[in-house]
């Protein structure tokens, strides 16, 4: 063999290894390309889940850092359905989110908002507190973005409530330089308005909240974060006219961003030097940096910067009396300034049904808190494992034990309905007879699966005995839950079971019942009740339970 001259296969697992340790020291071009050989090597199979998941997980993240943001929701569509083990929930909140803010960034508003919320309910789900602050806060950014900064900084003051409550300074950051970025985006707009008061108050805010980050930098040792602190830092003192603290900031910004390559956010950062720059009267070198800056950022993803930038450069041609360039300039403001407006009115049109969703995801924050504390009330911590069934990987008896209770006792606090599902395999028994235990063990796993595809991350899943299941739909009616049931009855009847055995084919039975009344024991019950209704009937049906 002449193994000498043969390049080693690269394997995947020393790919990721490498893009990890390319992460860690922030060389996110050489990271990039490295998860980029990591996630098309894993695509051609040999590989584990695992290495797949973590593959895409990290391409997205350097796609995310570098700022190529169109990118990173191309690869998301298709990394989002692998992370769709329970182990990968975090991981995947983490790239809903990325996506929600690369969404508002870059105007597809739709993908913002629906990754943003995808990303709370997958938070809830996981019970992290941490997450769902981070969630909200990204949902926040999707309504500055839609052009409504008031509901954005309500959802991250509710954010921050959450980050600070938990004592996380990671979430605490995040939350407040989102706030920061909020309160700018709001004067940009009030500034030059009839109000100067209250642009000058958004300004305040904007800096109270850019301070408190930076007072928190030193617990962190990613550039990332001092590039993004120091930048909001840099463009708010700048526009209060503190123009020598706002240079210092912005130089270290821009220096740490450049050596990092951090894309979207150094042109913003340039954006601001070229400001204070015309600030300081020195308008000949910021038009000619507003000029490099132009050129840098054609076909870049970031609008807001854009539109930032075409209006300085009026400003400097205004300024150096070239009229017929700034006459230019301001056209082209004009243009991309129109194009977000209207942009943010057909998100609006939609916002009704938005609204409606993020008051939701507030409300399942609030929810998600008052169960953290009846949880931290309860003595008995409970492992992950001893809750979860080895087979489907879903809820166990003891998981549901642990957890129906608790969502019960939510949904009478906050009077909202509860509906239970319990799912029977049909004659599952004749399965396991005619084909085997082990085709009947690929059934339940299947089943498994179909649970999961066809119903919310916010709904709670356990297998309850050998071909029982049964599903929690907190904050449901009965009538969307048989809806729900109708759907998956129909997605496991039309499966095509055949390609585990010939001749196979499965259905199954639903019986629900609904809260309130919020008791255990009559829901369990109501629903074996109308479990035994459905299999009477015929079986292959979902049945309520009858009116109480
Ligand atoms: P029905 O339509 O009335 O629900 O009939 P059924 O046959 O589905 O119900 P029954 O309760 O009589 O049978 C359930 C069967 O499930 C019996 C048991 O052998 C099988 N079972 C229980 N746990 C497992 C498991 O983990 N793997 C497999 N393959 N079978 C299991
Ligand atoms: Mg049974
Ligand atoms: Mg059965």
């Amino acid at each position: 063999m002449q193994s000498s001259t043969v390049p080693a296969k690269e394997s995947v697992a020393e790919l990721l290894a490498r893009a990890r340790a390319a992460r860690d020291a922030s060389a996110l071009a050489e990271g990039r390309d490295l998860a980029q050989r990591a996630w098309a090597l894993s695509a051609q199979g040999g590989t584990t889940e695992d290495e797949r998941c973590e593959a895409g997980h990290l391409l997205c993240l350097f796609h995310y850092r570098m700022g190529s943001l169109e990118a990173l929701l191309d690869l998301g569509q298709q990394v989002v359905p692998v992370l769709k083990a329970p182990d990968r929930r975090s991981a995947k909140a983490d790239l809903l989110r990325w996506m929600a803010l690369a969404g508002c960034e870059t105007g597809r508003f739709e993908t913002a908002l629906h990754c943003a919320n995808d990303a709370c309910a997958v938070s809830q789900d996981l019970g992290d507190q941490r997450q769902l602050a981070l969630s909200l806060t990204a949902l926040g950014a999707c309504f500055e973005r839609m052009g409504d900064p008031w509901q954005a900084e309500r959802l991250m003051e509710d954010a921050l409530l959450v980050a600070k409550e938990i004592g996380d300074p990671f979430a605490q950051l995040v939350t407040l330089n989102n706030l920061c970025a909020v309160c700018i985006g709001a004067y940009y707009v009030l500034r030059g308005g009839d109000v100067p008061a209250e642009a000058t108050a958004a300004l305040r805010r904007a800096l109270g909240h850019a301070r408190a980050a930076h007072s928190l930098l030193s617990n962190f040792g990613d550039p990332f974060f001092s590039v993004f602190v120091e930048g909001n830092l840099g463009e708010v003192l700048l526009h209060l006219g503190k123009l020598d603290d706002a240079r210092h900031y912005l130089d270290a910004a821009l220096q740490r961003g450049l050596e990092h390559g951090y894309g979207a956010q150094v042109w913003r950062i340039r954006c601001s030097i070229c400001e204070l720059m015309l600030a300081q009267g020195q308008a000949r070198e910021s038009h000619a940096a507003l000029t490099a800056l132009l050129h840098d950022m054609q076909g870049g993803d970031p609008r807001s910067t854009l539109i930032r930038v075409q209006y300085a450069l009026y400003r400097t041609c205004k300024d150096l009396g070239w009229d017929a360039d700034a006459l230019e300039h301001f056209e082209a403001h004009d243009r991309l300034d129109r194009r977000r407006q209207t942009n943010q009115l057909k998100a609006q049109s939609q916002l009704f049904v938005t609204r409606v969703e993020a008051e939701q995801s507030r409300l399942q924050a609030e929810r998600a808190r008052l169960e953290a504390q009846i949880e931290r009330s309860r003595a008995a911590s409970f492992q992950a494992d001893a809750q979860r069934d080895q087979l489907t990987g879903l809820g166990n008896r003891r998981h549901l034990d642990h957890r129906l209770p608790m969502l019960l006792e939510v949904a009478r606090e906050q009077k909202l309905p509860l509906t239970v599902a319990l799912v029977d395999l049909d004659h599952f028994k004749q399965i396991n007879d005619r084909f085997g235990h082990a085709v009947g063990d690929k059934v339940l796993v299947e089943m498994a699966h179909k649970l999961r595809e066809n119903t919310r991350t916010s709904d709670v899943l356990a297998r309850i005995g050998g071909e029982e299941f049964l599903v929690v739909f907190a904050d449901m009616s009965p009538e969307q839950a048989f809806e729900v049931c109708e759907r998956l009855r129909l997605r496991v009847e039309e499966h095509h079971w055949h390609t585990l055995a010939v001749g196979l084919s499965v259905t199954l039975s639903v019986g629900l019942s609904h809260a309130p009344p919020y008791e255990l024991a009559t829901l369990f019950e109501e629903a074996d009740k109308a479990m035994y209704r459905a299999k009477q009937g015929g079986r292959n049906r979902v049945a309520l339970a009858s009116p109480k």
